[in-house]
């Protein structure tokens, strides 16, 4: 069983197995996931349950697809499903809650990748960046 959440608890998805994860570098999944990527995978929809989805809102980030997040805290909990449902239901991983035991089978869309991501061999800290007092642009 997985897990996943919104950053303020309303909406709660569940789902009985899970794909490897697919990492989308495109401007749009950017946007919507709030970060340098999209990371989203398929489960079975009637292997999902979700609770609070009456928080859900939805976005048509093209003719055929459409996200969906949370309407209190804006986060992403779908990927760009097709508006005629399949059998399959694309969840978002930024959602996904504990330590899955998951991997990323691919990256995606890399031609879109931002620069400021791929040019990083900045240092990393356990913590909270220390400079965040003195940081400036
Ligand atoms: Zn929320
Ligand atoms: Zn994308």
């Amino acid at each position: 069983m997985i897990e996943g959440s919104c950053l303020c608890g309303a909406v709660r998805f569940r789902a009985m197995r899970m794909s490897g994860i697919v990492v989308c570098h495109c401007s749009m999944c950017r946007k919507a996931a709030g970060g340098a990527a999209g990371a989203f995978f398929v489960a079975r929809r009637d292997e999902v349950t979700w609770e609070g989805a009456e928080h859900l809102a939805s976005y048509k980030s093209s003719p055929t697809l459409e996200r969906s997040f949370c309407s209190r805290c804006g986060t992403a909990m779908t990927g760009a499903n097709l508006i005629e449902p399949d059998e399959t239901i694309i969840l978002a991983a930024n959602a996904l809650d504990g330590d899955i035991a998951a991997r990323i089978v691919a990256h995606e869309h890399v031609g879109s990748k931002t620069s400021w991501a791929d040019n990083d061999d900045a240092p990393h800290f356990r913590g909270p960046y220390p400079g965040w007092e003195s940081l400036r642009p």
